[in-house]
């Protein structure tokens, strides 16, 4: 039985201020939480302080990116045991912004996912195709060649703790959503690809989120579709009542 899961990622946005009061916001806003999984992604210098408001809450602390190596001369990176010993539980890998804004490739995102899980942290790969890419009809192309390459080599197990959210680019931050008809196909098909690439009891078992203009409106259709199994949420999480009022359309809160 999978545990639905629902993420914020804040981005490149707010102070510390006022990363610390949403993040206070969201924990003093949300009941039980106990039958799902919430984390919030804050820039990386705000890490620090948010993970003070959430010491006492079940909402967990994660990363936007990291590097493939532990320690080095790579100037202006954070590695795998710097956010850990931050308190991040969860790192996001291959977001579209990163994909097609920094050119992050497919194969790097390989060596950042091997990193996250040597290093104790649960992986959220994106995926996600243009709008070219669907008008063309290549979107399972486009998911079928990044989950090749942006999670290839991993074990049963380590495929079991990576979480994938399925974003079409589209979608993202441009308040177009995909219908729950369409993203459920692609969830569909993406676990069928797990199934066929690993095992029925792996692909039964991997939480797949959507990610795209989630708002409290459009959550409950998404989240009712068999295969979706949370959000990735980017616009919606930096409002305590937006963040919450998704958080409260998982089925079973
Ligand atoms: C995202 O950036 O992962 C995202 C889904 O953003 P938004 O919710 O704003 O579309």
């Amino acid at each position: 039985m999978r545990r639905f899961f629902i993420a914020g990622n804040w981005k490149m946005n707010l102070d510390r201020a006022a990363s610390v009061e949403l993040a206070a916001g969201i924990v003093s806003a949300l009941g039980d939480i106990s039958q799902l999984d919430v984390a919030i992604c804050p820039p990386a210098v705000y890490l620090e302080a948010v993970a003070s408001e959430l010491s006492a809450s079940p909402i967990a602390l994660g990363s936007q990116d990291m590097h493939d190596q532990s320690c080095g001369a790579f100037t202006g990176e954070l590695s795998g045991p710097m956010l850990t010993d931050v308190g991040c539980q969860y790192v996001i890998l291959g977001h579209s912004e990163r994909r097609h804004l920094m050119g992050e490739e497919d194969t790097q995102v390989n060596k950042k996912l091997h990193a996250a899980l040597l290093h104790g942290l649960s992986p959220i790969v994106c995926v996600g195709e243009t709008l070219s890419d669907r008008q063309a009809g290549r979107t399972m192309d486009v998911i079928r060649d990044q989950f090749e390459g942006s999670l290839a080599g991993l074990t049963d197990v380590q495929m079991g703790i990576t979480t994938i959210a399925y974003e079409p680019v589209w979608a993202i931050g441009t308040g177009e959503v995909a219908t729950p008809d369409q993203a459920q196909q692609v969830h569909a098909d993406l676990r069928s690809l797990i199934e066929n690439s690993y095992n029925l009891a792996v692909g039964s078992g991997v939480r797949i989120q959507y990610g795209g203009s989630v708002k409290p409106s459009n959550a409950a259709d998404l989240l009712a579709q068999p295969d979706i199994d949370g959000a990735l949420v980017g616009g919606a999480a930096l409002d305590v009542e937006s963040f919450t009022g998704i958080i409260q359309q998982v089925p079973g809160y």
